[in-house]
């Protein structure tokens, strides 16, 4: 695993402080690769650093280790939080714990789970940052039962723009907490975490999978089974068509107990690399087509059950480092929109055809539910379906087309992710975030110069 910025880039080098701070010029991007621009890439490893890159009033955003998508993580001036890297506490019997903001996922894991404690809300890969992922406020397959990270959140650590530091909760500083919570780094940089862990007896997943004929089989399915499995999602075939559109396989999961073949075993430290970016013509609606139909049948069973490591079941993208460069250079977009359950199926259905009519060849399409909004005033959820597809960019052509999808999601009510997004326009994200004025005032409160901002917060007016 690539860690730290020194991994990036070829180095300007320029001692700046008693703290030896290197600033590089580097050429940076999100896990999509576009879109990538130069910036000055600054490294933290002591909180007093953070002080120190706040109080020089300069423009700068937060970096974790790049897993959002889009340009919500860069900006011309950044500062890798990959350093601050140490779990602070942690309570065995309560498992709450609190970390620096740039431990992984990965990290935690490593620790809790031989302590039998998991990650009470984990997004499709566990390579990201705490920091990044409570700036991103993620969801997991649990979004219907148990809501997004930022519940699990106790108290933050942070510092703000005119260099003081801060503790925030739900009883301290509440609105910069609620702010803060999906605030994509745009109130301060947050130093550390206090987070509950959740207990569990054996690191297996229990998990049924069926294949369905249909978007609406997978849905129902979903709705239906919500009591009995805490997790849920369904991989969709978004190239088949007529009868067979929307396609799926659902997995459903719970935790195992603790038996003989279910221990606290953890996940290999082993991937396979994708050692180069592909060509573009690698991945069009013919290989695709085929991947997706062998995937489909590979579930020959139509109902299975099977006990399997939490690993293949949360990060089956991770078995896989760089997966990101089999969409070549020019890189991909991803794209997740939730819409509201009235109404919701049907313009699935209809977005699902438009895709599939297209030949638009998402190689991903992860269908979920959510639950109740969220206390972020920027966290996306709201109750309703949220599908997730990756499109090659084929050299941008494929941007009007999702900006005219946008058009159709604003109308229903509905919203896309910004740790995903490169390209939302700035008059549907205010028609898709009804809290943005409550985020704007805490945001003018605690950072009056915009000293916080990505490119994505310049491109969508969010200061
Ligand atoms: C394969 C894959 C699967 C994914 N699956 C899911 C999923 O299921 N659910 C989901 O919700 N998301 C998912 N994501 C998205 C990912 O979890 C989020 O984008 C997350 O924010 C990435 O964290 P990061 O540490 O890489 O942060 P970055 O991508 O580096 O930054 C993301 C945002 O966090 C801010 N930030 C980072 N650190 C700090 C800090 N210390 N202080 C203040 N702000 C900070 C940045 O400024 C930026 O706005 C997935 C991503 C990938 C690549």
């Amino acid at each position: 695993m690539a860690k730290g910025p020194q991994n990036q880039a070829a180095l300007a080098g320029v001692r700046d402080s008693i703290y030896c701070n290197l600033i590089m010029k580097s050429k940076i991007a999100g896990w999509g690769l576009y879109p990538a621009i130069e910036a000055e890439v600054d490294e933290a490893r002591y909180v007093e650093e953070l002080v120190r890159l706040a109080r020089s009033g300069l423009p700068q955003l937060a970096q974790g280790n790049c897993r959002s998508y889009g340009d919500a993580c860069i900006y011309t001036r950044v500062v890798s939080t990959l350093l601050l890297e140490h779990l602070l506490n942690f309570d065995p019997v309560r498992g709450v714990l609190r970390a620096q903001a740039g431990i992984t996922l990965d990290s935690l894991l490593r620790f809790s789970v031989p302590r039998g404690f998991f990650l009470p809300v984990t997004p499709g890969t566990k390579f990201p940052t705490l920091g990044g992922c409570i700036a991103a406020d993620v969801h997991g397959k649990n979004h219907h039962r148990e809501g997004t990270l930022g519940r699990f959140v106790d108290e933050l650590e942070m510092v703000l723009a005119d260099g003081s530091q801060v503790r925030c909760s739900r009883r301290e500083h509440p609105e910069l907490f609620r702010a803060t919570l999906g605030g994509m780094g745009l109130t301060g940089f947050i130093y550390a975490a206090t987070l509950r862990l959740k207990p569990i007896t054996s690191s297996y997943m229990q998990v049924r999978t069926v294949r369905t004929g249909d978007f609406a089989e997978a849905c129902q399915l979903m709705s239906q089974t919500r009591e009995e499995y805490l997790y849920s999602v369904a991989w969709i075939d978004c190239l088949a068509r007529g009868r067979h559109l929307g396609r799926s396989l659902v997995m459903l999961g719970n935790h195992a107990p603790a038996s003989r073949s279910a221990s606290l075993a953890l996940h290999s430290p082993r991937q396979r690399l994708v050692p180069f970016h592909l060509p573009e013509f690698a991945l069009n609606p013919w290989s695709v087509r085929a991947f997706n139909t062998l995937f489909y049948h590979r579930h020959w069973r139509r109902d299975r059950q099977d006990l399997v490591h939490y690993d293949p079941y949360f990060y089956p993208l991770d078995a896989l480092s760089h997966w990101n460069r089999i969409y070549g250079r020019a890189g991909f977009l991803q794209y997740q929109f939730v819409l509201p359950f009235a109404g919701g199926l049907e313009l699935m259905r209809e977005i699902l055809g438009r895709i599939a009519a297209r030949g638009a060849a998402s190689f991903l399409a992860v269908l979920k539910t959510f639950g109740p909004e969220e206390e972020g005033l920027l966290s996306f959820p709201l109750p309703g379906y949220t599908l997730a597809l990756d499109f090659p960019l084929q050299g941008g052509r494929i941007i009007p087309f999702l900006l005219e999808l946008n058009k159709l999601i604003t109308t229903a009510g509905g919203r896309i992710y910004l740790a995903k997004d490169a390209i939302l326009e700035e008059s549907d994200f205010v028609a898709m975030y009804p809290r943005l004025e409550e985020f704007r005032a805490v945001k003018r409160h605690y950072d009056p110069h915009n000293q916080f901002r990505s490119c994505q917060s310049d491109r969508l007016g969010l200061r």
